[in-house]
């Protein structure tokens, strides 16, 4: 599965049921993540974390859970790491490892593109300063 992640390709849905069962199934995942993030939520009610040593522990916890949570939603398939589209057409940013909607990922590209062409992006590791797209592919 990891190395998979390693190449940009974008997944292309045209048949107007798939297109639909896959944003429903989006939308699956998403209550998903809201009812995990809620039982967080009610996990930390009542906690004293500035009376509390342990309870201090106990929201650092459940703030990094939340954390993971977050990262793991914005980084998923399921949604455009820029607009929030869950409806989208996606591709895989290679550098970012994570998926943007077809739209932004062009415009990004685009912007990338002329940035490197006008000499302002480079690659970060070369000393000789090439003009680089390497952060939008
Ligand atoms: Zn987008």
């Amino acid at each position: 599965m990891v190395n998979t992640m390693n190449k940009k390709r974008t997944i292309s849905i045209r048949h107007p049921q798939l297109i639909k069962f896959r944003n429903t199934l989006r939308e699956v995942i998403s209550t998903a993540e809201d009812v995990e993030l809620g039982k967080l939520l009610d996990e930390g009610k009542g906690l004293k974390p500035t009376e509390s040593d342990a309870d201090g522990k106990r929201v650092r916890d459940i703030s990094d859970k939340w954390q993971k949570l977050e990262t793991a939603w914005k980084k998923s398939l399921c949604t455009c790491s820029l607009c929030g589209s869950r409806s989208s057409n996606m591709t895989f940013n290679t550098h970012f490892k994570a998926w943007f909607c077809v739209t932004c990922y062009k415009e990004h590209q685009k912007f990338y593109d002329t940035k490197a062409r006008e000499g302002e992006i480079w690659n970060a590791e070369d000393v000789y300063r090439t003009p680089s797209t390497e952060w939008w592919p």
